[in-house]
């Protein structure tokens, strides 16, 4: 799927939108979001969507010194969600992780700080920028965003499930 945006504000739109669609009934593991695209693509701001969708209050900025950062997901902030179904759904995401390997080495940087754990857990949605350079450890099953700057304001997205 190839979706156009021209401002922020729809990429961040966009994110809630394709959360609401890839959602799966029930999953083993985590659902892995794997970010690509240059420095200013949208990446981060992508993640800032699915947050606000997911009511996460705190800001999100991409994590320049820990490379990992997560956020809590309240009860409140799934239930008032509009969607069927989200609502219908045995949905049990707990966690939003944030990761940003753009300062990493490779892959073995993530495991020292537990990723296969974080990766194991149903409760967890894991987006990750750069995600490229951790091909190792990304799952088989594992939803691909790129995203190409077209021109100030305009990005293509696309979206490989
Ligand atoms: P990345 O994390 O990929 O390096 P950021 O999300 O941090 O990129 O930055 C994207 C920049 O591009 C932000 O300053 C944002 O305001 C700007 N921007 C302009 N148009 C768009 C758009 N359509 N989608 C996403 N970001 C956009
Ligand atoms: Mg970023």
């Amino acid at each position: 799927m190839k979706y156009v945006t021209q401002s922020p504000k729809q990429t961040q739109i966009l994110a809630g939108f394709l959360f609401a669609k890839i959602l799966k009934k029930s999953h083993k593991n985590a659902l892995v979001i794997a970010l690509e695209g240059e420095l200013g693509a949208g990446k981060t701001t992508f993640v800032q969507g699915l947050a606000k969708f997911l009511e996460i209050k705190e800001k999100i900025k991409s994590p320049t010194f820990n490379l990992i950062k997560y956020y809590s997901i309240t009860d409140y902030g799934l239930r008032i969600k509009k969607s069927e179904k989200i609502r219908n759904s045995q949905f049990a995401i707990r966690k939003l992780y944030h990761i940003d390997c753009y300062r990493l080495r490779d892959h073995k940087d993530l495991l020292v700080l537990g990723i296969k754990d974080i990766l194991g857990n149903s409760d967890n949605i894991i987006l990750i920028e750069w995600a490229d350079r951790v091909k190792k450890i990304l799952p088989k099953k594992h939803i691909k965003i790129h995203i190409d700057h077209i021109d100030k304001n305009t990005r293509k997205i696309e979206v490989k499930i």
